[in-house]
């Protein structure tokens, strides 16, 4: 079965080569936002032979096409990618002291960040949330 991000691609019209396929596969399959060596890391379990340039062009043409996103948690200048799901939105709470990225959705955020954006007269279109955080003492 083809993954979400070889479907999206189907749709687009572009034909994926076999590599490209298995990152695709690699990135659909993650739900920890890799950064691109760790997506090398999986892609080269499934065909060795697979190089990082090879990575990098897949994941920005994936990028480019509007079937990932690209995070940069914290200003690190490491970009962490995930896949994109239409009308699934979530936001991110990164714990400081692992680099773990947790997802959450708030519905009480959403109605807020809306009426933010409507008492000054916007209208909402898209927002980023990212929380750093450093476990509870317990
Ligand atoms: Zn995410």
């Amino acid at each position: 079965m083809p993954s979400q991000i070889e479907r999206l691609c189907e749709e687009k019209n572009i034909r994926l080569t076999e590599n490209r396929r298995i990152i695709a596969r690699v990135i659909s399959e993650s739900i920890d936002h890799p950064d691109v060596d760790e997506v090398m890391r999986r892609a080269s379990k499934i065909n060795p032979k697979i190089g990082i340039a090879t990575v990098y062009r897949a994941v920005k043409m994936f990028e480019e096409l509007g079937v990932i996103a690209k995070h940069d948690f914290g200003g690190k200048g490491r970009a962490r990618y995930e896949k994109l799901e239409g009308e699934d939105h979530h936001d991110h709470l990164v714990d400081i002291t692992t680099d773990e990225v947790i997802e959450f959705f708030n519905e009480e955020l959403e109605v807020l960040k809306d009426k933010i954006a409507k008492d000054m007269g916007y209208e909402l279109i898209g927002h980023k949330l990212e929380l750093y955080c450093r476990p509870l003492k317990k």
